[in-house]
């Protein structure tokens, strides 16, 4: 089943990796953009590089970001010459970035840029930037805009947010690519990723959401709410910046118009959206059979509706 995933990168790019392991070069991972960040005089991507480095089984899951028993001799040495130092990159993930930047420089597209770097991990599916169009995510708490690594990095993502801003979205366009993929799709998903700074940039694209609800594939999302709770990260300080319920019904609300079904976590408490029509099932991925029984599961909703 040709399948299009929009994806961040812990939960959406946990759900790519068993979505990869269950259907190969059938997956596209549409992947955000917003995180992009230029520092260190390279061009760190984190969503689309995290969900390449799941695809290839080269995360550090420990961690939830970078290349496991990968070193910092580069950052480190970059730090003892005064480069800012907030920052950190390990040194394998430092190649994808500085080749990224090289790529770009040279007049070529990030789209080919990560195409590049999937081919050279050797991952058999497709990982796609939401868009060629830089799109930077911008943060209000405490009062300051900043960027969204300086607030999740520097504030730990532990203040509570006052507003978001996606810098440069109204230029931004969906590649030919994307465009392609989602028409091409028998089913797309919108991952169980946090649903206004990994899901929001990649829906408000200008023409992304008219892509999706014209393709003839069902729309379906996962929650990212496990057992009523978030797993990681500051997914509840968006949602009340947004005013929505911090649940699954609320993520649901915010993909009204988008989606034709969520599916929620078995064991969430909080009742199922009532707006859209809802499935049941387990949705914690935590090693990689349950990552493959997620993405199965999200499969199967998918074959009943392409067969209603
Ligand atoms: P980021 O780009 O690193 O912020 O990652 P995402 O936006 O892709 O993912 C953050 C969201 O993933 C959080 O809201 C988590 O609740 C969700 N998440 C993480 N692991 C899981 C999981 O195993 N199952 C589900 N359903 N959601 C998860």
């Amino acid at each position: 089943m040709k399948t299009v995933l929009l994806a961040g990168g812990t939960g959406g790019a946990k759900l790519a990796a068993g979505m990869q392991t269950v259907i190969g070069s059938d997956l596209t991972v549409i992947a955000n953009t917003g995180d992009d960040i230029e520092i260190l005089g390279v061009h760190v991507s984190p969503d689309p590089d995290l969900v390449t480095y799941w695809l290839a089984d080269q995360v550090d899951q420990v961690r939830g970001w970078g290349i496991k028993d990968d070193s910092f001799r580069v950052f480190e040495r970059l730090s003892r010459l005064g480069a800012p130092d907030w920052f950190s990159l390990s040194d394998l993930d430092l190649a994808a970035c500085l080749y990224r930047r090289n790529f770009i420089d040279e007049g070529g597209r990030q789209t080919d840029a990560q195409l590049q770097i999937g081919r050279g991990m050797g991952i058999t599916s497709t990982v796609l930037p939401m868009s060629d169009d830089p799109v930077r995510t911008r943060i209000l708490s405490s009062g300051e805009w900043r960027g969204l690594q300086e607030y999740l990095i520097l504030e730990g993502g532990q203040t509570e947010v006052e507003g978001v801003e996606l810098e440069g979205i109204a230029e931004s366009a969906p590649t030919p690519e994307v465009a392609t993929a989602i028409a091409d799709a028998e089913l797309i998903v919108l991952g169980p990723s946090n649903p206004v700074i990994s899901i929001g940039p990649i829906l408000a694209v200008p023409g992304m959401k008219e892509l999706i609800t014209s393709a003839s594939a069902p729309k379906v999302a996962v929650s990212p709410y496990v057992a009523g709770k978030v797993v990681k990260g500051p997914t509840d300080h968006f949602m009340r910046a947004l005013d929505r319920p911090t649940t699954a019904a609320g993520v649901a609300s915010l993909y009204m118009g988008v989606i034709d079904a969520m599916i929620c976590d078995a064991n969430d408490p909080d009742p199922a959206p009532d707006d859209v029509r809802s499935f049941s099932t387990d949705t914690l991925m935590h090693s990689t059979e349950s990552r493959a029984m997620v993405a199965r599961a999200v499969l199967k909703v998918g074959t009943q509706l392409v067969g209603e």
